[in-house]
């Protein structure tokens, strides 16, 4: 199989949700039933509304749910536009020309085929991330080539395939060893049976590795990700092709019914759902999806068990606790930080360049996740959980209240602990960076006004980026159109360099503070 001729995935969820500030996108998750979305290559897209503060113009478009980046999917549809035949033809064109050329079960039988080939005879194509067939190898003559690919390799298509790290479309940071051990035997010790895997091929590959090498820890794992080049390395009943963005199956009901079987096994017992979705600011859509997956699972409860949950990881920075306990408040964040290997940042101890911000969201109950004590987590009694090294228990607020892991410092004017780099500022009457401006939008993000976080890694910031691209351009089109109607069009582009002069001042202003 080819490589998909266009990347399908998602961005370093640099999301669109939330409030961002004065000209914020946001996604109206309520859209209404009765219009379904427009389908882009990603399935359904999603409904936005550019909300611009003391403006009116709300006018809502819908945009592609997984790409972030229009280079990846530029779909872009006014919600009251209405489409000639011809371009709706023309989009099922395309929407069906960028499918994976091969079907799921076409996929399966390569991969039966593959693996009866002797070892000298199975290849690999690093440059189409594909398993090669005999046949196939014409083709791939010029292409750099991996032999002798053996049943370990194929095991671990993590290590095979190279990372889609482009934090436009996938995002791709996979678990560093340490992290993916500890949840492995994390959720052999909670006694789980099944995983839904839901972006996490590491684990799902890890997790099949335990079980196949070890009798009596036999958990079975179902892989969901958008990432398609998995397919050419599992059969139908462990991974599917998947959007998570819009619970969207590429290949339809099969699909689907291959997760609800997964989730409903034994009424639905001992099946856990751990996510790592590129991280941003989609939090809403995900919610949304993760709400569907827990009905499903639901559904094949028995009724006296109506209160349970369905346990969930979802592995996400810790600066995003509030937006994802306002969708599921049963959640808390564990101490715990979550490394990649291929992330510079996102690395454990003195090898990153910081602690993870990758904590892990869960409704078990906190006392029942054993931290490692070897790396320096040790349990509050007093907050019946495990805790960083340096979380200390703070007297006045009763808890531990370090959220990054750095020792939190008290301040009896806000009531709470802050930062150890924060200081209480009088004129702001708010604990603050000592150089912060006390005039002007507060200190914290220039983009969303959060706190906790700079203008470089808000998670709000691509969206917004792309979606005012998108409007941009659908507004230059229209200017362009004037400009040829009319002849004059200098006071649209007068308009926008006013704007981006002052964009690049306030910028300025807020680099400078
Ligand atoms: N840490 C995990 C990988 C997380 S990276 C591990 O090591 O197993 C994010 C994952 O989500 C990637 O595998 C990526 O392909 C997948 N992904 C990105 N966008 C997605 C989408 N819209 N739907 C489903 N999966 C997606
Ligand atoms: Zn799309
Ligand atoms: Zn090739
Ligand atoms: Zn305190
Ligand atoms: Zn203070």
């Amino acid at each position: 199989m080819a490589a998909p001729r266009e990347p399908l995935g998602a961005v370093e969820a640099e999301g669109s949700s939330g409030r961002q500030g004065n000209s914020g996108v946001e996604v109206v998750v309520f859209s209404d039933p009765a219009t379904p979305a427009p389908l882009c290559p990603h399935g359904p897209t999603l409904l936005f509304v550019k909300a611009n503060q003391g403006k009116e113009e709300t006018r809502r478009f819908y945009a592609c749910s997984a790409c972030r980046d229009r280079k990846d999917c530029n779909f872009f549809q006014w919600e009251d536009e209405k489409l000639s035949g011809a371009r709706l033809a023309a989009r099922e064109a395309h929407n069906r020309r960028y499918q994976p050329p091969l079907s799921r079960s076409q996929c399966v039988e390569r991969y039966l085929k593959f693996i009866e080939l002797p070892l000298s005879q199975r290849k690999f194509c690093q440059r189409c991330q594909q398993l090669l067939l005999p046949d196939d190898e014409e083709k791939h003559r010029k292409h750099q080539i991996v032999g002798d690919i053996s049943i370990t390799q194929l095991k671990r298509p993590s290590q095979l395939l190279y990372p889609l790290e482009n934090k436009k479309t996938n995002a791709q940071y996979l678990f560093a060893d340490r992290s993916c051990l500890f949840l492995v035997d994390l959720l052999s010790t909670l006694g789980f049976r099944r995983v839904l895997c839901v972006g996490t091929p590491r684990l799902h590959e890890l997790i099949r590795l335990k079980a196949s090498g070890d009798k009596k820890s036999n958990i079975k794992s179902l892989l969901l990700d958008i990432d398609f080049r998995y397919s050419q390395f599992y059969m139908e009943d462990s991974f599917c092709h998947y959007n998570m963005f819009n619970h969207h199956f590429f290949d339809g009901k099969a699909a689907l019914e291959v997760c609800r079987t997964f989730l409903q096994k034994d009424e639905g017992e001992g099946v856990i759902m751990v996510t790592d979705p590129p991280f941003g600011g989609l939090v809403e859509p995900l919610a949304v999806t993760f709400k569907k997956l827990i009905a499903m699972w639901k559904e094949g409860q028995s009724q006296d068990n109506s209160h349970k949950e369905l346990p969930i990881f979802w592995i996400f920075p810790y600066f995003f606790e509030s937006r994802i306990c306002q969708f599921f408040p049963s959640f808390c964040m564990l101490d715990y930080q979550v490394d990649y290997d291929n992330h510079a940042l996102y690395k454990h101890g003195k090898t990153g360049r910081k602690q993870s911000p990758v904590r892990i969201f869960t409704n078990i109950p906190p006392n029942k996740i054993i931290l490692p004590i070897e790396e320096g987590y040790r349990f509050c009694p007093l907050c019946q959980r495990y805790v960083s090294l340096e979380n200390q228990h703070c007297e006045h607020c009763n808890s531990c209240t370090s959220k990054d892991g750095r020792k939190w410092n008290h301040c009896f004017l806000c009531k709470k602990c802050v930062k150890p780099s924060w200081i209480h500022c009088n004129i702001c009457n708010h604990c603050a960076l000592p150089d912060h401006s006390c005039t002007g939008p507060k200190d914290g993000c220039f983009i969303c006004g959060e706190l906790d976080h700079k203008r470089s890694t808000c998670p709000n910031i691509s969206t917004s980026k792309k979606v005012n691209k998108a409007v941009r351009k659908q507004k230059q089109r229209r200017s362009n159109k004037m400009k040829m109607e009319t002849t004059k069009g200098q006071s649209m582009n007068h308009t926008s360099v006013t704007r981006k002069k002052k964009r690049r001042e306030r910028a300025h202003q807020y680099l400078c503070s």
